[in-house]
């Protein structure tokens, strides 16, 4: 049984088909890279899962549950889905710990008591124990998007999706939040990670998505994907990004 189950999925923005019919499978503990070029409906592809985009056409199931355009099953399903993006925004005016504690006290209404120490266990888990009272502008962007990874964490999520959460930090921050990931991915949580990483999702990646103008245009593991590249798109794709 999948854990998340794409069949045929569409979406558009006006007259912008941006999802021409996606079909997928992600089983429990798999972790996906999904790349392809700018546009070419990553970000969309993530929402979509996540329940922030209605879809246009075809479905998409989540451990049983069925995504619905109905308010109540997508607010379930973003409890169960955690998603990190490119900017952390972290609560500026909130410690580190604070922002952790936010969503489980909030959407779960977990005591304060456990949501603490739920926190301090996450941000353990991201190597942060020791900044639990730290402001975020007191910590580096590497160590910002980690308290977001912990945050997201603190869902206790049966699924993780990452959209280029590595983008926006200086290039010797990028190995920190990576190293979060890898242990992520070897703790078995379910990731589908779009990054322009390629050396990262050749090492932790179980299969490489292509997509290209809205479809999986190439799907294989990483080392098919990288050495062996079949469509011209790909192989231009990989060309320009190596
Ligand atoms: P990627 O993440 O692969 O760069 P996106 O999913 O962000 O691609 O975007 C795919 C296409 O959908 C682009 O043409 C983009 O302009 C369009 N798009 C994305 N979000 C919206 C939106 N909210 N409204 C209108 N167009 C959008
Ligand atoms: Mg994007």
């Amino acid at each position: 049984m999948p854990l998340i189950a794409l069949e045929d999925v569409r979406k558009r923005f006006g007259d912008n088909e941006v999802l021409k019919g996606i079909t997928l499978r992600i089983e429990p503990g798999e972790v996906i890279a999904l790349i392809g070029k700018s546009g070419s409906g990553k970000s969309t592809l993530l929402r979509c899962i996540n329940g922030l985009e209605q879809l246009d056409g075809g479905a998409i199931m989540v451990a049983d549950a069925q995504v619905a355009d109905d308010e109540m099953r997508l607010r379930l399903l973003r409890l169960k889905v955690g998603m990190i993006f490119q900017q952390f925004n972290l609560f500026p005016h909130l410690t580190a710990g604070r922002n952790v504690m936010l969503s489980p006290t909030v959407v779960k209404g977990t005591s304060k008591a456990d949501a603490e120490k739920l926190a301090r266990e996450m941000l353990e888990r991201v190597g942060l124990g020791h900044k639990f009272d730290a402001w975020p502008d007191q910590l580096s962007g590497g160590q910002q998007q980690r308290v977001a990874i912990a945050r997201a964490l603190a869902m206790e999520p049966i699924a993780l999706l990452c959209d280029e959460i590595t983008s926006a930090l200086d290039p010797e921050l990028v190995n920190e939040v990576l190293a979060v990931v890898r242990s992520l991915a070897a703790a078995g949580m379910t990731l589908i990670m779009v990054t322009h990483e390629m050396r990262f999702a050749r090492e932790v990646c179980d299969r490489v998505v292509f997509m290209h103008q809205g479809l999986v245009h190439e799907i294989g593991p990483p080392e098919e994907i990288f050495a062996n590249p079949k469509t011209p798109e790909l192989q231009q794709f990989l060309g320009t990004t190596a």
